[in-house]
């Protein structure tokens, strides 16, 4: 296999030390990770220096270097794109999902999951991953035509130009026209509540022949069973797909202003408002509470609070750590003082 198969191009090159080895994570778990090099798929762990680093760790979709006699990969080459979320649980910190995806797969379907609010967290999530959405509506099969149009419309005046496919994963519609939107290399990443049908999408996308990118291995060379999950596909059409499983919450993990890039069409409104102030709660003249869906501007706030929230306690946390590396240089002046006042 050439490594532009998986995606390997200039940007990566250009960081690649002379003759280092270099592979993708195709899968994660824990310490182990499946890396897909040129010559084969090799499981790999990492180097003792990254073990210890508190900000390098590789991710599903990572390019990384390999040490040339052992299957350890020793770096992190700078990623392209990240997906990132905020940690679940109490603590304040980002967490990666996945690396270098060039397209969000934003999968709805169309029974009781279907819900624009949460299209619209998602919308976010590959605005602010800075990769291009797809919105796939699946289960079609369960609505009659005259019901699917209505909700297709809805589903694309969240976001303009963003493409919105109706498909189904059981009977194959639509299944055909998703490689249009991504070119040979380029990455997609499947995301969706559970139960929407994504490893279906997923196993008709790879067809019948289940392709494999090397043959599989039941054991590893140290013949240790290999447990590791693949989340990283390789399709017949020469493109990758991502399934990241597990996502059951989706906090997310942004900036506020990045919450305008989403809901444009708020700002765009904004300009009718009567008053310049407008917080389009009760003024008069508002075109904002004229013309939005009120479900939309209730979701931008709450979206709005909850990245206001992370900011705050960001903040809090980043003044804190301030405090401590302010107290520890003083300490080190008072022992070197005490220390220079010694006789
Ligand atoms: P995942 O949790 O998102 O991976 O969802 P699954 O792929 O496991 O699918 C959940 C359920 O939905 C399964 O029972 C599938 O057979 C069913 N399903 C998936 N795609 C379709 C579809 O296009 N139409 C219908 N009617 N059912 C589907
Ligand atoms: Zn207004």
């Amino acid at each position: 296999m050439r490594l532009e198969q998986f995606g390997w191009n200039d940007f990566f090159a250009r960081h690649l030390p002379q003759d280092a080895v270099a592979g993708r994570v195709a899968a994660a778990s824990r310490e182990h990770f499946l890396v897909w090099t040129a010559e084969t798929e090799i499981e790999a762990t990492v180097s003792g220096r990254l073990r210890h680093s508190s900000t390098e760790w590789p991710f599903v979709g990572d390019w990384v270097v390999l040490r040339q006699d052992s299957p350890v990969i020793t770096r992190i080459l700078p990623r392209r794109t990240k997906i990132s979320r905020k940690h679940p649980g109490k603590e304040i910190r980002e967490q990666i999902l996945a690396a270098n995806i060039d397209v969000l797969f934003i999968v709805s379907s169309l029974d009781r999951d279907y819900n624009p609010r949460r299209l619209e967290r998602y919308l976010v999530l590959a605005s602010q991953s800075a990769v291009r959405p797809l919105i796939l509506l699946n289960k079609a099969d369960l609505v009659d035509e005259a019901h699917l149009h209505p909700i297709v419309a809805e589903t694309r005046q969240l976001s303009v130009g963003t493409p919105v496919v109706p498909l189904s994963a059981l009977n194959g519609r639509g299944i055909d026209s998703i490689a249009a939107f991504l070119a040979a290399g380029e990455t997609g990443a499947l995301v969706g509540s559970s139960g929407v049908g994504k490893s279906t999408l997923l196993n008709a996308l790879l067809a019948e022949e289940r392709q494999r990118t090397y043959p599989v291995r039941r054991n590893d060379q140290r013949g240790r069973h290999t447990t590791t999950r693949r989340e990283l596909f390789l399709m017949p059409g020469g493109w990758l797909l991502m399934d990241l499983p597990g996502l059951r919450e989706l906090h997310l993990w942004a900036d506020p202003e990045q919450l305008d890039t989403s809901f444009d069409d708020i700002q765009l409104l904004a300009g009718n408002c009567r008053f310049r102030d407008c917080t389009h709660t009760s003024e008069p003249g508002c075109a904002v509470r004229a013309e939005l869906d009120p479900g939309r501007m209730a979701n931008y706030r709450k979206l709005q609070r909850e990245l206001a929230f992370l900011e705050r306690k960001d903040d809090a946390v980043s003044r804190m750590e301030h405090k401590r590396k302010l107290k520890q240089i003083f300490r080190a002046h008072e022992r070197q003082q005490r220390h220079r006042s010694k006789p």
